[in-house]
């Protein structure tokens, strides 16, 4: 069945779900969560599979083409691979990827890909195992390479991207290693700027350092040029000039890409949020549980999408951080 397409208030086509599945992880990045961990979601509370394919199969109906699993860290979730596999059935769905800490993949990849997953992203912060245990808290960067290794066996997953969130003082060091990753593999690296949705509650502007900056120092060492854009494409991607490979950078703060953004976010306990930076959510959950149908869902996301913000507002006056922190709504 198909509806409307879903568009926001100001024009642009919603394209796009990002779908965490939990808010529970096995790491505790210092950009992302406190060392003692968060309050987690009441296990009841949590939508179940079946849930979010409905809503996930209401969402295709209106023209979401992509569908993004994540987390806090989505293989942590028992049967994930069942979940996967029940997203990859629903007609019109283009595009089932994932986001992952990695840690889990030399035991889900096989799993994975024969659940229907297609395009990976990964996130590793550091290639050295104390700076990675520096970040993450967890002395686990062999196992995540070992998972990309068990991922690199299986063709289907492709492609890969690996993501580390740059931290001024932190990833100057992490570059040219990254940079060198990026062109002996067959893995994409791209570089996301830090945003203010700790949970330690304690990202300030000078923090932040830029994808200019990063590519700045690349480029020094690696000449790059970059690639023309894909409509709604997050990333700045660039090719290393001499043809090994490309190199991507994430700019939310210092280069904000949401004029033409077509994405919204599905939380683990059933909450739509229109924007990474929403100030309000509208809960699915509630009317789902209550018997709502097909078409009064099809209404409560309509109303909600309508009013999708512009943009984000980091860096203006009177911007606040939303309660919910980034391993409650997902990459
Ligand atoms: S900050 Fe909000 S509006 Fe901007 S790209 Fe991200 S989700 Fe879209």
């Amino acid at each position: 069945m198909s509806r409307e397409p879903l568009i926001d208030g100001h024009g642009r086509s919603i394209r796009d779900v990002r779908v965490s599945v939990t808010d529970r992880c096995n790491f505790r990045c210092q950009y992302c969560m406190p060392a003692e961990g968060l309050p987690w979601l009441e296990r009841d509370g949590v939508l179940r599979f079946e849930e979010i394919e409905r809503i996930v199969r209401v969402l295709v109906e209106m023209g979401v083409t992509d569908v993004r699993l994540t987390g806090g860290e989505p293989l942590v979730r028992r049967d994930f691979p069942v979940l996967a596999r029940m997203m990859a059935g629903i007609e019109g769905l283009e595009d089932l990827s994932l986001t992952t800490n990695g840690y889990l993949l030399e035991r889900d990849a096989d799993a994975l890909a024969d659940a229907g997953i297609r395009r990976l992203n990964v996130s590793i912060d550091s290639l050295q195992n104390d700076r990675f245990f520096e970040m993450t808290r967890r002395d686990s960067l062999p196992q995540v390479l070992r998972g990309l290794e068990a991922v690199a066996r299986r063709p289907e997953l492709a492609p890969v991207k690996v993501n580390a969130v740059a931290m001024r003082g932190f990833t100057e060091q992490e570059v040219l290693p990254f940079a060198q990753f990026a062109r002996e593999g067959s893995f994409q690296v791209r570089f996301i700027e830090f945003m203010p949705l700790d949970g330690d509650r304690g990202w300030t502007p000078d923090q932040v350092l830029t994808g200019d900056e990063l590519r700045k120092i690349v480029h020094a060492v690696h000449p790059l040029e970059e690639c023309p854009r894909e409509p709604s494409a997050t990333a700045r991607t660039f090719r290393f000039a001499d043809g090994r490979g490309h190199i991507g950078f994430i700019n939310p703060i210092s280069e904000p890409f949401c004029s033409d953004c077509n994405r919204i976010r599905l939380t683990a306990d059933g909450k739509l949020r229109t924007c990474l930076f929403s100030m309000h959510e509208t809960d699915l959950r509630t009317p789902l549980r209550d018997g709502a149908d097909d078409d009064e869902l099809e209404w409560i996301v309509r109303d909600a999408v309508w009013r999708k913000e512009l943009k984000h507002r980091v860096g203006e006056k009177g911007f606040r951080q939303p309660a919910r922190s980034m391993s409650a709504i997902g990459g």
